[in-house]
């Protein structure tokens, strides 16, 4: 149990990265009544239109971290590649979720490890530092496979497929440790969602089933199929041990290949998550709201789905251009655009929430 009160209405909520994760948080916490401010380094840093205030800083510069510490109330962060060197910089106890979820998370053979040890499922695996090793985890974990770099990879960024030894001929190692993993033959693709309060309570949001195009999320989709749903409860006591062990607060996401053979565990993020924007408007509270509550020491809201069908879609690149055509459709479609400036090949720009009442 956690001696912690509340934090009362006012307070601050200091958000490392400023992308369109910190500007929903900062949205949820400014509907409980706290303010919200963003640090990150220069770049299109959409959650200023939602914050009080964001510190355009390095993330080396701690003399500016410190400061931003002190405003805050509380810390958290809607992106796991900060540097773990950087929040040493803010008080352990200010700090939500800890330290060690970042350091297990940012570095794929760690989290790997972590599931494994608590009795998760992974795709065989292999490290690789070196071309010598690249070879050697090839014959090890055979082929089909995926290099991927083993830290700073997302949304399909940083990976390669290999579909042959042969063709691998043709894949440099890029210079940077990396894992390779053997091509699991998947028949869908999901995620459990889940919130911890500071007392240890945890609450997931259904699954949705999770289709990926490029290695990037493009959609999810409730009912996530049967498939799905016979894997969700391994997969959930997995995710509910990993938030344990770390004595986590806040919003979890972990990343499961369905298979024959269970749930596999992919990856984790130690913050809300893309296959989570359904819940804004599909569930009774959302993953934004429930990690402000969790953070603040607030209870947590029901996670229930409102909807027979719902599908998240999101806005890549040029097509955020017509988004607004989006709003003509009939049903309820909610539209969501994150107000970046330029709308680069394969960037998200936006995402849109489609329900429906009642299944057809
Ligand atoms: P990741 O960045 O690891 O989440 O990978 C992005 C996407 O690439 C996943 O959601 C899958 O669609 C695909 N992918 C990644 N690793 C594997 C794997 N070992 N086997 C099959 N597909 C994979």
């Amino acid at each position: 149990m956690s001696d912690k009160t509340p934090l009362p209405p006012g307070s601050t909520i200091g958000i490392l990265g400023a992308g369109q994760l910190g500007r929903m948080m900062a949205m949820a916490a400014s509907q409980l009544g706290y303010h919200s401010i963003s640090y990150a380094p220069p770049g299109d840093n959409v959650a200023a239109d939602t914050c009080a205030e964001l510190f355009e800083r390095q993330w080396a510069d701690r003399e500016a971290l410190s400061e931003f510490a002190s405003r805050s109330d509380v810390v958290t962060y809607e992106f796991e590649n900060v540097p773990v060197s950087a929040v040493s910089a803010i008080p352990g106890d200010a700090l939500a979720p800890g330290p060690r979820a970042l350091e297990v998370a940012q570095d794929r053979l760690n989290e790997k490890r972590f599931v494994e040890d608590l009795g998760g499922v992974c795709a065989p695996y292999a490290r690789v530092d070196s071309d010598d090793d690249f070879t050697r985890a090839m014959e090890r974990v055979g082929t089909p496979g995926i290099l991927k770099t083993a830290r700073d990879g997302y949304d399909g960024k940083g990976q390669w497929r290999i579909a042959s030894a042969h063709e691998a001929n043709g894949v440099r190692f890029p210079g940077q440790g990396c894992v390779y993993e053997g091509f699991v033959e998947f028949e869908a693709e999901f995620s459990v969602i889940l919130a911890r309060a500071q007392t240890g309570e945890v609450r997931f949001w259904d699954s949705t089933a999770n289709h990926h195009e490029s290695g990037m999320l493009v959609q999810s989709t409730l009912p996530a199929g049967p498939l799905v749903e016979a894997q969700v409860e391994a997969a959930r006591t997995i995710a509910a041990k990993v938030a344990n062990a770390l004595d986590y607060v806040g919003v979890l996401t972990l990343e499961f290949f369905a298979t024959r053979n269970g749930p596999v565990f992919n990856e984790m993020a130690p913050r809300v998550h893309n296959s989570g924007h359904w819940t804004i408007e599909g569930a009774a509270t959302s993953q934004f709201e429930n990690h402000i509550r969790a953070i603040c020491g607030l209870p947590l809201g029901e996670t229930t789905t409102r909807f027979a069908e719902i599908e998240m879609r999101n806005i890549v690149g040029e097509d955020a251009l017509s988004a607004h055509a989006i709003l003509s459709e009939p049903g309820e479609p909610h539209l969501h655009l994150y107000g970046k400036r330029e709308a680069r090949e394969g960037r998200k720009m936006g995402h849109v929430t489609r329900v429906r009442h009642e299944a057809p």
